[in-house]
């Protein structure tokens, strides 16, 4: 399957009821798919390089490390919505009750990260508009990104990543995950991007 790298910003206009990247300097990191056993090695990768991300975090997840989802609110980190059970196949009315009772999970952990702007990424960022729909009447901005580092990719190398990782620039939504799948290769990859890039930017939660 062929997909971009790095989104054209024809995307912005084509599909403008989602974020796809910022207008400043700052990179915004996201990871999706958390908590998982590996967070907390992401979460020392970030705190060296004073980094600060966007967890969208998965409702079942949280239920299965709830401790690891609270440390990375403690550790400073935004957290938003990445459904509850992670599946594509959802009719809208289903991806509504998973939306809410991921949202009560998030409230729970911080409520702050509900109060105001509240964030939503679709598993696989796979969407219709009736989903599109259902996320715009709960009041949640839908985030897509502009950099894919490809880290699920299994043909997809870890010099590859760390190549697409440096290619970031001011404004990008970069996303990668957290699962001991993806870690294997951003273990390497993430803490020289990161230490390269931030002589150039900062980065920010959403
Ligand atoms: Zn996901």
């Amino acid at each position: 399957m062929f997909y971009p790298k790095r989104v054209p910003k024809v995307a912005d206009w084509l599909l403008p009821q989602c974020l796809w990247r910022k207008n400043d300097e700052a990179i915004y990191l996201t990871f999706d798919d958390a908590p998982s056993p590996c967070t907390l090695e992401l979460l020392e990768i970030l705190d060296k390089c004073r980094a600060k991300a966007t967890f969208f975090l998965v409702g079942e997840r949280i239920e299965r490390y709830p401790d690891v989802a609270e440390l990375i609110v403690k550790s400073g980190h935004r957290i938003a919505n990445h459904s509850y059970s992670h599946r594509w196949d959802l009719k809208a009315e289903a991806l509504r009750d998973e939306v809410l009772r991921t949202e009560r999970l998030l409230r729970n952990l911080d409520p702050s990260s509900v109060a105001g702007e509240k964030l939503f990424r679709f598993p696989y960022g796979r969407f219709n508009f009736a989903k599109l729909r259902v996320l715009s009447e709960l009041g949640y901005v839908v985030v897509m990104w502009s950099l894919l580092s490809a880290d699920f990719d299994d043909r997809v190398s870890e010099r590859e990543i760390l190549r697409l990782l440096r290619a970031a620039r001011g404004g990008d939504i970069v996303v990668m995950h957290d699962l001991e799948k993806t870690m294997k290769k951003l273990r390497a990859a993430l803490p020289i991007a990161l230490a390269e890039l931030s002589k150039r930017h900062s980065f920010q939660t959403l």
